[in-house]
């Protein structure tokens, strides 16, 4: 197993040691763990500036050299490239093998994320309006290997709208800048029964060309780690799809 999308202590909203997700990798045989932590230049994100690069490859290092046999590669996830262009540049020139783009603010609401926009009485075609606007920009600017939780408002909207020639129209913005798709299982451990994207949305990266994946479970906390991985398998080998890993940004496939 591979899990492509975790976080640690270096996020905000993580309190997890490396360390404990390689004993829990150990305990539940996954051989690959990207260290996927938040980079937020959002001023209105609790984690705004929190991110300390220095500390996470400190953690990173002393952690690879105590790995047991786990791979542990380096990554990032970085909200709204698109919006902190400068600051993504730079972080990019750091050692990751692998550098997640994910949209949590949308356009229309920066001040936002999505549980507050439904307390705040934003309605979900609004929300998802701007959403898949904000993605096109996200996707359009690009430099990121792969596009984070596709369809995250559904996270807390628990429902998914989309205009499928939009969503075509992302696709190949995607495809024509490297961007492959991610399998998030978070929405798993939320209430859902379809991770994030569900079939909808992978059978339209299917034909529009898409190849390869990664998985993720964007887990917070080290007994998280792989959870869902069963399921995001089997929605890859449904749709024909490769899961992938990253190796200083270069693809790799995942033999099975
Ligand atoms: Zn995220
Ligand atoms: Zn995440």
């Amino acid at each position: 197993m591979t899990d492509m999308h975790t976080h640690t202590r270096i996020s905000a909203d993580s309190d997890e040691t490396m360390a404990a997700y390689i004993a829990r990798a150990n305990e539940i045989g996954v051989n690959t763990i990207c260290i996927t932590d938040h980079a937020d230049w959002n001023p209105f994100d609790t984690g705004w500036k929190y991110y300390d690069e220095v500390s996470y490859f400190a953690d990173f290092e002393y952690a690879s050299k105590n790995s047991d046999g786990v791979e542990l590669l380096a990554g990032v996830e970085f909200g709204e490239p698109h919006l902190y262009r400068s600051e993504f540049e730079k972080l990019c020139n750091s050692p990751f093998d692998f550098v997640i783009g994910s949209v949590h603010y949308t356009n229309s609401y920066p001040e936002w994320f999505f549980n507050v926009l439904i307390e705040c009485g934003v309605s979900a075609e609004d929300c998802y309006n701007s959403y898949w606007d904000s993605v096109l920009d996200c996707v359009s600017y690009g430099g990121f290997d792969c596009l984070g939780h596709i369809d995250i408002p559904k996270r807390y909207y628990k429902t998914l709208l989309y205009d499928e020639s939009k969503i075509r129209v992302i696709y190949r913005r995607m495809l024509d800048n490297g961007i492959i798709l991610e399998i998030n299982t978070s929405s798993l451990r939320r209430g859902l029964d379809v991770a994030m994207p569900d079939r909808e949305l992978l059978d339209i990266y299917k034909r529009e060309g898409g190849k390869f994946a990664t998985i993720g479970s964007d887990a917070h906390r080290a007994e998280d780690l792989a959870a869902g991985n069963s399921e995001a398998e089997a929605l890859l080998k449904e749709f024909g799809l490769t899961e992938v890993t990253f190796r200083n940004r270069v693809l790799k496939e995942v033999n099975k």
